[in-house]
C-alpha cells in the first residue's frame, strides 16, 4: 500500500517507496525494521544527547503519565514537573538571573516566542519602535513564522514570502557588519539580534575568535536584546551546560529544545535574563505576555526533561563531551588528507566535514549503506553529532566509513 506518511524536508516524489524505518535504539546504535545496524553519528536531528533506549526517560513519562498526563499551565495554572524543571533549568542557565518558558513543540516554537518576547519587552518598556530583528546568514532557526523569516538559509524560505516584517540579515562572521546595519537602521528601531553561538545546521561553523564577546558588546553599546539560539548547543553539546558559558557571554534570551529531553518528548523553552523578564514579573506590572501553547509546561514532557538532566549529571556527560572532543580530533582530523575534503571543524561533540564539490549527499548516502548515519548540510558539509555517549570505537567506525565512501564518490 503506498503512504500516506507525508515526510518533513522531503521531496515525496523521491521518498516514497524507498522511506528508511527506524525502529529500534541503543545508545548510539540504532537499528531499521530489516534488522540493519547503524552507528547514529547525527543524534538523531542533534538532539538524543542521553543515547537511545533509556528505560529511565521512558519510566518517568509513564508514571507522569499515570499521575496527571498534563494539564494547562494558562494563568495561574501550574504543575510541579514544570515548576522543577525550570528551577534546574534556571540554576544552570547562562543569563543573568533566569525565568523559564516552556514552549510545546520544540525550538522553532521557542524562537517565535522569543522573537515576540523580544518585540513585546520594548513596547512594554515604552519604545515600541524597537521592532527589527536581525540575523546571519547560514542560520537556522526552525520552520515557524520567525524561523523562517530570520533564517540565513535562503532555499528555506524561497517559497513562502514574506511572514515576519522588519527582519535584516547580516554575514555570519562578522561583527562589524551588525554594527553596521544597527548604525544603517538606526538603534532605536532595532529589537534584537539572534544568533546561533556555533552555526548548526547551515555547516557547523564555529565563531571567529572574539566574535560574540564583540556582538554582546554591540547589543549592549545599542540597546539591542542578544539571543542566543542554542537549540543545538544547550544542554551540553559544547562540553559546557551551554554554548553561552563556552564562549563566555550572557544573553537577554535563550532558546532550547533538542537536549533539554534529549528527544524522548517534544518540548522547548525560552530562558529570560531578569532584565527581560522584570517588567512582566513586577508586582505593579498590568501586562501580561500574551502568548502560550496548550502544552506549555506539559507535566510529562517536562517529568522527562528531569530524567534526561538527572542522567546527564550522574554520568557526568557533559565533562565527557569534554573529554570526547580531542578524540574527535584526532579521529576525524586525518579526513583532511583527503582530496574531496576541505576542512575538518570540530567544537564540542560536533563535526563538521567540509566537503569540495556538490558531493555531500552522495557521500552521507554511501555512508548509510555502511551503517553509519551522518548527514549533508547544503550538500557541503557532513554532520557528525553523535550521543555523548557514543564509544572511540563508534566513532571510529563513522569515520572509516566516510573515508570509504569518499574513496567510491571522488
Ligand atoms: N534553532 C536551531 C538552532 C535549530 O537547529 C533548530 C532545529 O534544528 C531549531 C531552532 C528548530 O527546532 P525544531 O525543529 O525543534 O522546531
Amino acid at each position: 500500500m503506498d503512504t500516506a506518511y507525508w515526510h518533513p524536508f522531503a521531496n515525496m516524489g523521491a521518498v516514497r517507496g524507498h522511506a528508511l524505518s527506524i525502529v529500534r535504539g541503543e545508545g548510539a546504535l540504532v537499528w531499521d525494521d530489516e534488522g540493519r545496524e547503524y552507528v547514529d553519528a547525527t543524534g538523531a536531528l542533534w538532539f538524543c544527547n542521553v543515547g537511545h533506549g533509556r528505560a529511565e526517560l521512558a519510566e518517568a513519562a509513564a508514571a507522569q503519565m499515570r499521575e496527571l498526563a498534563s494539564y494547562h499551565t494558562f494563568g495561574a495554572f501550574t504543575n510541579p514537573r514544570a515548576e522543577e524543571l525550570a528551577q534546574r533549568v534556571a540554576a544552570l542557565a547562562p543569563t543573568d538571573g533566569a525565568r523559564v518558558f516552556f514552549t510545546a513543540g520544540g525550538g522553532s516554537d521557542a524562537i517565535d516566542t522569543a522573537g515576540k518576547l523580544a518585540r513585546a519587552y520594548w513596547h512594554i518598556s515604552g519604545r515600541p519602535e524597537k521592532q527589527a530583528i536581525l540575523s546571519r546568514s547560514f542560520a537556522y532557526h526552525g520552520v515557524n513564522a520567525y524561523g523562517t523569516s530570520l533564517g540565513g538559509i535562503p532555499a528555506n524560505a524561497a517559497l513562502f514570502g514574506r511572514l515576519v516584517p522588519d527582519v535584516a540579515q547580516v554575514a555570519w562572521d562578522d561583527a562589524d557588519a551588525l554594527g553596521a546595519a544597527v548604525e544603517e537602521l538606526g538603534a532605536d528601531r532595532v529589537a534584537a539580534f539572534v544568533c546561533e553561538p556555533v552555526v548548526g545546521a547551515g555547516g557547523i561553523l564555529p565563531p571567529p575568535a572574539g566574535y560574540l564577546d564583540r556582538v554582546q558588546e554591540i547589543c549592549r553599546a545599542h540597546d539591542l536584546l542578544f539571543i542566543a539560539d542554542e537549540v543545538i548547543t544547550g544542554f551540553g553539546r559544547l562540553g559546557e551546560w551551554f554554548g553561552s558559558a563556552r564562549y563566555g557571554v550572557q544573553p537577554d534570551l535563550v532558546t532550547v529544545a533538542k537536549g533539554l529531553t534529549s528527544g524522548y518528548a517534544p518540548l522547548g523553552a525560552v530562558i529570560a535574563s531578569d532584565r527581560v523578564a522584570a517588567p512582566f514579573w513586577s508586582e505593579s506590572s498590568t501586562e501580561l505576555f500574551r502568548h502560550g501553547y496548550t502544552y506549555s509546561g506539559h507535566a510529562a514532557a517536562c517529568a522527562v526533561g528531569l530524567a534526561n538532566l538527572d542522567v546527564l549529571e550522574s554520568e557526568r556527560l557533559v565533562e565527557r563531551v569534554r573529554e570526547l572532543e580531542p578524540k574527535l580530533e584526532e579521529i576525524f582530523g586525518p579526513l583532511t588528507d583527503h582530496e574531496l575534503v576541505d576542512e575538518v571543524r570540530v567544537v564540542g561533540l560536533l563535526c563538521g566535514v567540509e566537503l569540495n564539490g556538490d558531493t555531500a549527499d552522495r557521500v552521507a548516502a554511501e555512508a548509510l549503506k555502511r551503517g553509519v548515519i551522518v548527514r549533508s548540510l547544503r550538500n557541503a558539509v557532513l554532520q557528525v553529532s553523535p550521543p555523548f555517549v557514543i564509544s572511540e570505537d563508534e566513532l571510529g567506525r563513522v569515520a572509516a566509513a566516510i573515508r570509504e565512501s569518499l574513496d567510491v564518490v571522488g
